[in-house]
């Protein structure tokens, strides 16, 4: 498995530190609002990083952050009149709701930042022991010149930065003692959540949290490290300033990041105002197809969002839904329980699409070939597949396609939701079958709502009914 990584800006083999084991650690949101489908992008391509992992055995350690301490948060909460931990408990909430709508699997550890304020503290002190910090006025920044590396991850060159950012020493900053410094510890302004600290009441900087909850779940050293290209700079770079300050070691293994959902070519961002939140789509698409839109582009490459590609992603999953549903029935309508040698032949040849599904997604991970691939499989399952195919040809093609999906988080069998009233009507439909003594249809009509997830009680004040 090869992974590009932006450290090395190459390719490379993937060996994890310990043999059978992924320790992954992804920058979450901010939760201040409904989360963007830019926000989306992340989440998606690494919980596929993640399904593909564990399809290749491994046991993935998958954390992932919320930031819910943070300028934007505050005002939001001063807008609303409620506290800021209100609107960040909001917002979890509605991004978990996103999150399972498209079929990204819950983290091993979702850390919030201001449940880890102590595990900060104590890193940023021993930043200062170890003489990489230092506190002015009850605000401590972190020493960047001291740290050799620093520029690595985003092959940045110091001097140049530092050119950047002259402005920055008539800017009021200038009590930091280089203007490339950042913040670590910041004391609060009135009305702002607060923490005590040595060295004032306060909150701390965004980046050490990463640092500290990677630590905390993870270990001193990870084997892969995600988030938005965004992230590169400074978040990235001043989270291995800390983490390898802190530890002596090296922090991650591989860097990871994807590029951008753009809109018209632009960035979608909040504060461009060029965004569509997840919910919003939800409205005009199973999420499943934002998924497939998003995994239809390699996740390095620019994406740009458009309804003629949502269209087409709806009509492309569509198809190998449609070829999973003949497959179902077939399976189910078989005349022939075996395969016949013609099919046993043909079954032969279905490992090639396995093989180029699973070398697209070695190819650090290349979910458009991927796809193609299944592609392929579902128009050899279209061809081949008839009202004569054996029930175990149909079931070999039909699971191959399910497991294939299924590694990329896309449900190729999704589960009939019924409307309230369609359960009343069966109901009804079932009580007039026992009137009628036709106990057979009542019976069909309890499991087959069984199997939709909807229990059946018969009390004395007549038919009640229940979701799983
Ligand atoms: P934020 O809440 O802004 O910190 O973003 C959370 C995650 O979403 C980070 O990994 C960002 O890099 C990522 N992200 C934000 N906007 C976009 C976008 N338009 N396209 C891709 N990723 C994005
Ligand atoms: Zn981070």
């Amino acid at each position: 498995m090869r992974i590009f990584n932006t450290e090395t800006k190459r390719k490379e083999e993937f060996v994890p530190l310990e043999p059978g084991k992924v320790r992954m650690y992804v920058c979450g949101p901010t939760v201040y609002n409904f989360i963007h489908i830019g926000n989306a992008r992340p989440m998606i391509v690494f919980d596929t990083v993640r399904r593909y992992m564990e399809y290749r055995g491994y046991e993935v350690n998958y954390v992932s952050n919320f930031t819910d301490v943070d300028d934007k948060i505050i005002a939001k909460a001063n807008e609303e009149g409620v506290s800021a931990q209100e609107i960040s408990e909001r917002y979890i909430a509605e991004c978990k709701k996103d999150m399972a709508g498209m079929n990204v699997k819950p983290a091993t550890t979702h850390p919030l930042a201001t449940q880890e304020i102590d595990g900060m503290i104590d890193m940023i002190q021993t930043l200062i022991d170890k003489g990489y910090a230092y506190n002015v006025n009850g605000t401590v920044y972190f020493r960047t010149r001291k740290f050799k590396d620093y520029g690595k991850l985003s092959h940045k060159n110091l001097d140049d930065l530092r050119a950047g950012n002259r402005s920055l020493l008539v800017t009021g900053e200038d009590q930091k003692e280089d203007p490339l410094d950042f913040v670590l510890w910041k004391p609060k302004k009135e009305g702002e959540p607060s923490w005590q600290s040595p060295w004032s009441d306060g909150r701390p900087g965004w980046h050490i949290e990463c640092s500290v909850m990677s630590k905390k779940y993870l270990g001193e050293q990870i084997d892969i490290h995600a988030g938005g290209e965004d992230l590169i700079f400074p978040h990235h770079e001043n989270e291995i300033a800390q983490s390898e300050c802190c530890n002596g070691k090296i922090f991650s293994k591989y860097w990871m990041h994807n590029a951008f959902l753009n809109i018209d070519n632009r960035k979608m961002s909040k504060s461009l105002g060029n965004f569509f939140t997840v919910r919003e789509i939800s409205e005009k698409y199973d999420l499943q197809v934002l998924r497939f839109f998003m995994l239809n582009a390699h996740y390095r490459s620019p994406l740009n969002f458009s309804a003629e590609l949502m269209e087409s992603s709806k009509n492309a999953l569509e198809r190998i839904r449609n070829a999973a549903a003949n497959l179902k029935y077939t399976e189910e309508h078989a005349q022939a329980e075996t395969m016949s040698e013609a099919e046993q032949q043909l079954a032969a040849g279905i490992s090639e699409y396995r093989k180029k599904f699973e070398e697209a997604m070695d190819d650090d991970f290349n979910t458009a070939d991927a796809l193609a691939a299944i592609f392929e499989l579902v128009k050899f399952a279209n061809s081949n597949v008839n009202e004569n195919s054996s029930r175990a040809f149909a079931k070999l093609l039909r699971d191959e396609i399910l497991q294939l999906m299924d590694v990329m988080g896309l449900i190729a069998e999704p589960k009939e939701e019924l409307l309230d009233a369609d359960i009343e009507k069966l109901i009804e439909e079932r009580q007039a079958a026992r009137k009628a003594k036709n106990f057979a249809r009542a019976d069909e009509i309890r499991n087959e709502l069984l199997e939709k997830g909807i229990t059946l009680l018969d009390t004395r004040e007549g038919v009640k009914w229940k979701r799983a």
